[in-house]
């Protein structure tokens, strides 16, 4: 079985995927990771992030691994460990523009498909119903308020030590999802057979729970 977690920035896709997959024993896949190490590269490479063919280009000529590491998931680009320099505003201002660019996700389309191949995957991104895996058994569309998503996004950079504002999250958070959603190649969207769990207001446990009740009615479906 396949999961596809789908849903805007800060919805808590990660969390609550990387504790379905740990609950289930299957691997956890970040396609979001994915494309904040090509938006990490472009910002280190020094090149335009406006320039689609360099982009594209820096892409298929390096490669990006996702490795397991206790229960943890470690982002490389190439030999470099980029899991923590990823998570910044900027990075994921850059991701966005980046993921717009059709020549980027059709190369990252074939790297996720594979890393699928297995099955009993939970992937979580913004088109994994939709374009990655249409043939997911569950498919999960996560969502919450902007105001709360902003402030998870918060708590979360406080801890790491970024100084910013709920305010200031809330209007990156707004561009990123217009960004997402109004996209031509593979925009933010419920895939048609998603089934939609909003987060507001409710624990991390109590999502997680919802969504395994839903993997096991599906289970017990197909025997
Ligand atoms: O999920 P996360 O916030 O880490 O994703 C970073 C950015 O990567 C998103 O804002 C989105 O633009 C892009 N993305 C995407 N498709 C995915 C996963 C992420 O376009 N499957």
């Amino acid at each position: 079985m396949n999961i596809a977690i789908d849903g805007p920035a800060g919805a808590g896709k990660s969390t609550v995927a990387k504790a379905v997959a740990s609950r289930l024993r299957y691997v956890y896949i970040d396609t979001g990771a994915m494309y904040r190490a090509l938006a990490w590269a472009v910002l280190q490479a020094g090149i335009s992030v406006e320039d689609e063919e360099a982009v594209a280009a820096l892409l298929q000529h390096n490669r990006i691994r996702l490795e397991r590491s206790g229960n943890e998931q470690r982002v490389f680009w190439n030999d470099t460990d980029v899991t923590g320099e990823i998570r910044t505003p900027e990075v994921s201002r850059y991701a966005s523009i980046v993921a717009s660019y059709g020549a980027v996700r059709s190369l990252m389309l074939i790297l996720q498909r594979r890393m699928a191949e297995q099955g009993n995957v939970v992937m979580d991104g913004r088109d994994i119903g939709t374009h990655v895996l249409p043939d997911a058994e569950v498919k999960i569309f996560l969502t919450a308020s902007i105001r709360e998503r902003a402030k998870r996004r918060f708590a979360e950079l406080m801890a790491q030590g970024h100084a910013t504002t709920v305010e200031e999250l809330e209007a990156e958070i707004a561009e990123r999802d217009r960004r997402d959603s109004e996209r031509e190649v593979a925009p933010l969207r419920q895939a048609a057979d998603a089934v939609l769990v909003d987060t507001t207001g409710r624990s991390v446990e109590d999502v997680v729970d919802h969504i395994l009740q839903i993997c096991k009615r599906t289970g017990e479906e197909a025997k």
